[in-house]
């Protein structure tokens, strides 16, 4: 628990399942206020929000779609007219889909484009206008992968929505230096979250992703948001501009495991 981050006012994107919900409910433990969104799943960001409660902290739940100027617009109205403020923003929220790239639907490239990139880029320029508008040191936590690194094919539209999300994240970091405006991402790789239930149920699917990871097991989303507190902390506070991978050293080249090549 990091003490400075009690009562601390915190936006989480996509909070209604995965990690947002595990990002939500570290926040809860550090006491903190938390606004979850959701899109759709109305159940999950009430039970992601009671549990803040139960964990000490406050929260409330605002449906937008992230992908939208005035989705981003209701969150940031939700954390002031809520809380009167806004100390931390993470842009989560996130999909996908596979399709080999020759079949990529133009319609499919938009819709993970869309929430994935242009998502992270209203969030931001959300919680920046907040941050320089009141004169406010800021803190954004933006949710890449290791895929901002790693390739996948029949993944296409996903690792160019990563990609950009890591150039993105470098860039306002720099940007915004300094205002003591931080603004970083996290790299997860294979987490245990609703995106991946279908892939980690079948257990032969399961052990080709365990394969590639060096710990050899898959992560549990509230070892990425352990990473969220810390950056979310003044134990960072020289930190801008990183990505952080949380992966059980995916990002490694494991296929070199054991001394092979
Ligand atoms: P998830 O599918 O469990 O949760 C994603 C959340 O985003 C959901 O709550 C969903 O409702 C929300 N969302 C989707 N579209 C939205 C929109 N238009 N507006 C608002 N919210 C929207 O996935 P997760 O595994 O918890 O993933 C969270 C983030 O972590 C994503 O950005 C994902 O790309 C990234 N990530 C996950 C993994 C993993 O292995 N699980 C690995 C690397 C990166």
């Amino acid at each position: 628990v990091y003490s400075e981050l009690k009562d601390k006012v915190a936006v989480v994107t996509g909070g209604s399942k995965g990690i947002g919900t595990a990002i939500s409910e570290r926040f809860g433990k550090e006491g903190m206020k938390v606004v979850i969104n959701y899109h759709s799943d109305k159940e999950g960001a009430q039970r992601a929000a009671d549990s803040v409660k139960k964990n000490g902290g406050d929260a409330v739940i605002a449906q937008a779609d992230i992908g939208s100027e005035e989705g981003a617009q209701k969150l940031i109205d939700a954390a002031v007219d809520n809380f009167g403020g806004l100390d931390i923003w993470v842009n989560n929220a996130g999909m996908e889909n596979q399709v080999p790239t020759k079949d990529l639907s133009l319609d499919d490239w938009n819709k993970v484009i869309n929430v994935n990139l242009t998502g992270v880029f209203l969030g931001t320029k959300m919680a920046l206008r907040y941050f320089t508008d009141h004169n406010k040191k800021g803190n954004i936590i933006n949710m890449s992968s290791v895929h901002e690194q790693i390739p996948w094919p029949t993944f296409a539209h996903y690792v160019a929505s990563k990609g950009g999300v890591k150039l993105f994240t470098e860039t306002v970091a720099m940007e915004y230096a300094k205002q003591n405006i931080r603004v970083n991402a996290i790299g997860p790789g294979a987490i245990n979250t609703p995106i991946n239930a279908e892939k980690f149920a079948d257990p032969e699917q399961k052990a080709i992703t365990t394969s590639m990871i060096p710990m050899g097991r898959i992560g549990d989303p509230e070892e990425v948001a352990a990473a969220a507190a810390w950056l979310a902390s003044d134990e960072s506070s020289y930190v801008t501009g990183i990505t952080m991978f949380v992966d059980g050293g995916m990002t490694l080249y494991p296929s070199f495991q054991g001394g092979r090549g």
